[in-house]
């Protein structure tokens, strides 16, 4: 189980850097200690700077479903907007109400090094979103209020 670092703690806004070989024993080790911790808490995601690891690199799990995305690039944000409550490990306790759109389409390689383009909605496409904002420094507290980014 891995520290998570909270707001406003630097490293969260800090740069992240793409991650140049997605199947090294590190990079393994990484996303079983971040699935670990996220599980061990009540949550749908967890990004690598939100446990001191400057890396492009988050992982998200819906309805038992694990999802790892290495280096995501996102392709398209749309649909209808939704707003949600919002929580994040680094902000404890608090809960936000934030505009996202409902469907993102999105790249990334997974744990096995493969190329794979997704595409989601509701909930988990939600979850997507908020760990790609911390993959670009992007805190909770920034969305609130914010016209929703869309991606045509
Ligand atoms: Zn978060």
């Amino acid at each position: 189980m891995l520290d998570i670092i909270t707001y406003p703690n630097p490293i969260l806004r800090k740069k992240n850097k793409l991650v140049t070989d997605p199947t090294s024993p590190e990079i393994k080790q990484l996303v079983s200690n971040m699935l670990e911790t996220l599980r061990s808490q009540d949550g749908l995601g967890l990004a690598a700077p939100q446990i001191g690891k400057n890396l492009c690199l988050c992982i998200v799990e819906v309805d038992n479903e694990v999802f790892v995305l290495i280096n995501p690039e996102i392709k398209k944000l749309y649909g209808d907007f939704v707003t949600m409550e919002e929580g994040c490990f680094s902000f404890p306790g608090k809960f936000l109400p934030i505009t996202r759109p409902r469907n993102i389409k999105l790249m990334a390689i997974d744990e096995a090094g493969r190329k794979y383009t997704m595409h989601a909605k509701g909930l988990l496409a939600r979850a997507i979103q908020h760990e790609i904002d911390h993959l670009n420094g992007i805190l909770l507290v920034d969305r609130v209020g914010q016209q929703p980014t869309i991606i045509k």
